[in-house]
C-alpha cells in the first residue's frame, strides 16, 4: 500500500513517459472541425472552437473571448471557402499570433483536402450577396469529406509534433474505421429514401445528399445568404405541388415562419436538421451528426407512408 503510494508520488514528481509528450493547442472555426480534430488529436491535443454548432457559421459574432482563444493556438483550422470571412480574418489578424495566420504552418484550410461541389466555372461574382462565391462551403455533411478531413488534420498534428506521429496515425485508422462502419449502416438506413426530392431552407446539404442518394429541389432562400421573398416562396410553392416533394429541411437557426407558411400550403412536412456537431445537445462528436439527422429523415421518411 505504502509502496503503491510512493509510486504515485514519484509518478507525479517524474511522469517519465509523459515528460517529452506535447500537447497542442488546437483552434478550430467549427464545432465539426474540433470534433475531428478530438477523434485524431486525442490526449496529444487540446482542442476547442469559436463558432457553436447551432449557430449560422456565415454568421458568427465576434466576441473578446475568441480572441483570447486564437492567441495561444498551435494551429487554427478552418472550412475554407469563404464560410467565415464576415467573422474570421479580423480576429487572426488581431490575434498577432504569427502562426496561425493565412499561409504560416499552423493554418489548415480543410476545404484543400475535401471535394467541394458547385465550384464557379466562370469568374468569381458576389452577385445579389450570394456567399457561396467558391463553391459550397457546407462541404463536411459528406461523410468521405470528414474522412478527408481528419486525415489531414492527424498528418498536421504529426508534422507539428513528430514524436506522436505513430499516435496520431493510429487515432486516425480507428476514426476511419469507425466512420466506414458507421457509414455502411447509413446508407443501409437511407436506401428507402434513395431518390426522394426535398426542399432546403439555405443551400446547405448538397454534399450530404449526394452522398446519400437525395434529390434538392430548390431552396428557400432566393440565394444563399439572402431571405426569402414572397414571390420566390411562391415558385417554391408551386414546384412542391408539382413535383410532390414531401420535405422541408430547415437549419436551426432560421425562422420557421416561411417554411410553416409553405407546409401549410402544401402538405410538405418541415423537418429540423442540424448541419453541426453541437446543434442538439445530443450530437457530440462528427458519427453522431449523422445519427442524429438520418434518424430524423428516416422517422419522417416512414410517417409519411
Ligand atoms: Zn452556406
Amino acid at each position: 500500500m505504502a509502496m503503491t503510494m510512493l509510486a504515485g508520488i514519484v509518478g507525479l514528481i517524474h511522469p517519465l513517459s509523459e515528460a517529452a509528450a506535447k500537447n497542442l493547442n488546437v483552434m478550430a472555426s467549427t464545432e465539426d472541425l474540433a470534433a475531428l480534430a478530438r477523434e485524431v488529436g486525442g490526449q496529444h491535443a487540446q482542442v476547442d472552437s469559436i463558432a457553436r454548432g447551432y449557430q449560422d457559421p456565415h454568421y458568427v459574432e465576434a466576441k473578446p473571448s475568441f480572441l483570447l482563444k486564437l492567441q495561444k493556438a498551435d494551429l487554427l483550422i478552418v472550412v475554407g471557402l469563404e464560410l467565415e470571412i464576415g467573422w474570421l480574418p479580423p480576429l487572426i489578424t488581431q490575434s498577432r499570433n504569427a502562426r496561425i495566420q493565412p499561409g504560416a504552418n499552423g493554418y489548415l484550410d480543410a476545404s484543400s483536402v475535401a471535394e467541394i461541389l458547385e465550384k464557379p466555372s466562370g469568374p468569381v461574382t458576389r452577385a445579389m450577396g450570394d456567399v457561396h462565391p467558391l463553391g459550397n462551403p457546407h462541404y463536411w455533411l459528406d461523410p468521405e469529406n470528414g474522412r478527408r478531413i481528419a486525415k489531414a488534420i492527424a498528418d498536421k498534428l504529426a508534422e507539428m509534433d513528430p514524436e506522436d506521429a505513430a499516435y496520431f496515425s493510429q487515432r486516425y485508422q480507428d476514426f476511419d474505421r469507425r466512420l466506414q462502419e458507421a457509414d455502411t449502416r447509413w446508407l443501409q438506413d437511407m436506401a428507402p429514401l434513395k431518390g426522394i426530392e426535398v426542399i432546403t431552407y439555405h443551400n446547405s446539404w448538397p454534399s450530404f445528399t449526394e452522398h446519400f442518394g437525395l434529390r434538392v429541389g430548390g431552396f428557400v432562400e432566393p440565394k444563399p445568404g439572402i431571405p426569402p421573398t414572397p414571390a420566390h416562396t411562391l415558385e417554391v410553392i408551386n414546384q412542391i405541388k408539382k413535383d410532390q416533394i414531401k420535405l422541408i429541411l430547415v437549419e436551426p437557426y432560421f425562422d420557421l415562419k416561411t417554411p410553416n407558411a409553405i407546409a401549410q400550403q402544401t402538405g410538405a412536412k418541415v423537418l429540423v436538421m442540424m448541419p453541426s456537431v453541437g446543434g442538439a445537445p445530443e450530437i457530440k462528436d462528427y458519427l453522431q451528426l449523422f445519427d442524429y439527422n438520418i434518424r430524423l429523415l428516416k422517422a419522417a421518411f416512414s410517417g409519411q407512408k
